[in-house]
């Protein structure tokens, strides 16, 4: 009851890329950059494991992006034809490569990656891998011609590699879809089918995580604007709940999504996000739980997850750890109520 996990990714240390940077340099290159990455993974394991994470990950300490670190071993995608994109609806610009023509998976990309952070833990592990939509907002399309058509192309290629990954071991593939919030009404028109292609057959769990976006001054400025309450999830909630996706991931703590929203989810496993991704302060275990705790008004205990509002990778190392401490402790408290 009341297992806890995180979104996904962690902060990079200082010794194996820069610190506090959506997009940041390795630090290493070569046999030097894997073996970093590998220590990396181990040392966030590790760290989970002593906060009382139940539902690890290896934080991504394999990529930079966690769009791009997918697409990189993509073919038909031309790396140095960038074009500029005012990705989730103009929040922000950024060069994204082009899709040039039809797009394959050569071989699998996060395997190797997976085996080794497999072998590191005996917990269930969960796995991220960018959604099809997200993925349609974070590259330009010069071959498909329409976002839907290039979803399902890439939903084929995460559903091949998903497939890959979970026979490794992998216990929980989640989608991360940020671009649903942005684009409610292709969710309900294509984006869940592309999820549903993504995920088509596996045997392990399957998450999607919906948030509002890194703590990055862009996405803290776009949420300024969106008013007192947030009723974004309210939109595609039922297609959620209706879909075959097992669990949602989202944030709560410290945002203004109405919690009542979380009842338009009775059939999933919620993963309520009890602390912020912002760099500033680490919550403490009370703040945690009176998160979970105002949640448990619209999930019971069994289907709630404690999580984090989004990915870590952008703030700094130590406040990181603090939270997940803090996260693990918060739902710990709830459960000696229970
Ligand atoms: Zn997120």
């Amino acid at each position: 009851m009341l297992t806890t996990t995180i979104a996904g990714s962690l902060p990079k240390p200082a010794w194996l890329a820069e610190t506090e940077k959506l997009w940041p340099r390795w630090r290493l290159a070569g046999e030097a950059l894997q073996r970093a990455k590998e220590r990396a993974a181990v040392e966030w394991i590790g760290h989970q494991e002593a906060a009382g994470i139940d539902i690890v990950t290896n934080g991504e300490q394999f990529r930079i992006h966690f769009v791009h670190g997918f697409l990189e071993a993509i073919q038909g995608i031309d790396w140095s034809r960038q074009t500029p994109m005012g990705i989730r609806a103009d929040r922000y610009t950024v060069q994204v490569p082009t899709v040039t023509g039809p797009v394959s998976r050569p071989h699998p990309v996060h395997l190797d990656e997976v085996r080794f952070t497999r072998a590191c833990t005996d917990r269930p592990l969960k796995f991220t891998l960018p959604g099809p939509m997200t993925i349609c907002d974070t590259i330009a399309d010069a071959h498909y011609g329409s976002r839907p058509a290039m979803a399902m192309a890439f939903a084929a290629l995460l559903n091949a590699e998903a497939h890959a990954l979970a026979a490794a071991g992998v216990d929980v593939i989640q989608f991360d879809e940020p671009a649903f919030n942005v684009f409610m009404e292709d969710v309900r028109e294509w984006g869940i089918a592309a999820l549903h292609r993504a995920s088509e057959g596996l045997a392990c769990t399957t998450a999607v995580h919906i948030c509002y976006g890194y703590g990055i001054d862009e996405n803290l400025r776009w949420k300024a604007g969106l008013g007192d309450e947030w009723r974004q999830y309210a939109e595609i909630f039922p297609a959620l709940n209706a879909s075959r996706i097992q669990q949602v991931s989202l944030e709560c703590a410290g945002s203004r999504v109405p919690l009542s929203l979380l009842g338009l989810l009775k059939d999933k496993q919620v993963l309520v996000g009890a602390v912020e991704v912002t760099g500033e302060r680490v919550e403490t275990p009370e703040e945690v739980a009176a998160t979970i705790r105002a949640a448990m008004d619209f999930v019971e205990p069994e289907r709630l997850f404690p999580c984090t509002n989004c990915g870590m990778a952008p703030i700094p190392y130590e406040v990181a750890r603090g939270k997940l401490t803090s996260l693990a402790a918060g739902a710990a408290l709830v459960r000696r109520t229970l």
